[in-house]
């Protein structure tokens, strides 16, 4: 079947995608991400037909509101399906499961997932979920969490688990009271229910105090906990987004942008591009026209100059002017055989709209028409 560019990648969004994630979400017992960048890898070889990339995956898979043209990232989905398994271990609601789950844990779920038991009790890796849940888990926490989560039970820490055991699992986030003087574990009388004991009550108190020393509290619950913990619907495509941020964060200011703004000599504002990728490129529901416009943005097109550079050519003259070397802008805008053709356009427009506005490259070729 033949299609677009924006087509191979809607396959891949409708077809591909509820596949591998009905995949992910049963059995998510990969390790490393090895065999997820392996599939990714075929699906770069499809949507490119086996041709050489013109636009980097980071890129591919970014948001469509930050420019991106939201390709899934099979690795990134893998590991938010992981982490809505993890949410379990975090909620501690379903026992039975749990049960199932760390039926031979040595300790509570959070000791394991917060307070490094892993490297005491090693078994608790050897479990065919356990171990590369735990894995992406130790990828992301820093980025999840970045100090003393407020969904930890240390009472759940404290606690040596048996099986079929009702307990109350207390958060930091029930436990503690902000004073003046800081985080403090709120009086005795208030929690007693939820305690076994005075005892109890002491040891939690001695954990808070180091947990204080260590890393600290966020003022705030993170994005984590409030978006994913306590999160009710649509959780795997929120976790989905709080990886993909990341991971493409470094992208932000894109290279394409930065091109366009040495070419038309000044910069053009953030803004302007958000309202391209956002507004302006619906402004037709026909695909090749908007394909037509990302290859414009991302400066897709072989230029002479680029068609020199990868067959080691002599010739990088523009084919139009045969003078100029042929660079994008030349091809697209500065070359004299184009602006005789833009200058017809420009009239028309004129004429049609009946009135003058400035001819600039970035109305033109970007449709970006300002203010
Ligand atoms: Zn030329």
């Amino acid at each position: 079947m033949k299609l677009s560019f924006l087509g191979r990648i809607a396959v891949v969004k409708m077809n591909v995608l509820p596949r591998m994630l009905f995949l992910f979400q049963t059995i998510p017992v990969l390790k490393g991400l090895k065999q997820c960048k392996e599939w990714q890898r075929a699906l770069a070889r499809y949507i490119w037909q086996g041709k050489r990339p013109r636009i980097k995956m980071k890129i591919l898979v970014d948001k469509k509101e930050r420019g991106g043209f939201s390709l899934p990232d099979l690795s990134l989905y893998y590991e938010a399906a992981s982490l809505l398994w993890l949410k379990d271990w975090i909620r501690l609601e379903n026992r039975d499961i749990l049960d199932l789950e760390g039926f031979n844990n040595r300790y509570g779920w959070h000791s394991y997932l917060w307070y490094e038991k892993v490297k005491v009790h090693r078994g608790f890796l050897n479990h065919i979920f356990r171990g590369p849940i735990y894995q992406v888990w130790e990828r992301n926490k820093n980025l999840l969490e970045r100090k003393t989560p407020w969904w930890i039970s240390p009472l759940e820490v404290l606690t040596i688990r048996k099986t079929n055991m009702e307990e109350k699992n207390a958060t930091y986030e029930e436990l503690i009271s902000k004073t003046e003087q800081g985080n403090k574990l709120r009086p005795y009388e208030e929690l007693k229910n939820l305690f076994t004991g005075w005892l109890q009550y002491h040891q939690v108190n001695d954990l808070l105090k180091e947990d204080k020393k260590k890393l600290g509290f966020e003022d705030k619950k993170s994005k984590f906990h409030v978006e994913v913990v306590e999160g009710k619907n649509k959780i795997l495509s929120r976790i989905y987004d709080m990886l993909l941020e990341w991971y493409t964060k470094d992208e932000e200011v894109k290279e394409a942008m930065i091109k366009w703004a040495i070419d038309i000599g000044h910069n053009l504002d953030f803004e302007w591009w958000e309202e391209l990728w956002n507004s302006s490129i619906k402004f037709t529901a026909c695909m090749a026209l908007r394909e037509n416009i990302w290859k414009m943005i991302y400066r897709w097109y072989h230029t002479p100059v680029k068609l020199a550079k990868m067959y080691r050519l002599k010739n990088k003259r523009c084919w139009k002017c045969g003078e100029a070397e042929g660079d994008f802008y030349h091809m697209w805008w500065s070359c004299n055989k184009v602006k005789g053709f833009w200058e017809l356009i420009y009239n028309e427009l004129k004429k049609i709209l009946k009135y003058t506005f400035p001819k600039r490259p970035e109305a033109f070729l970007l449709g970006m028409m300002g203010k």
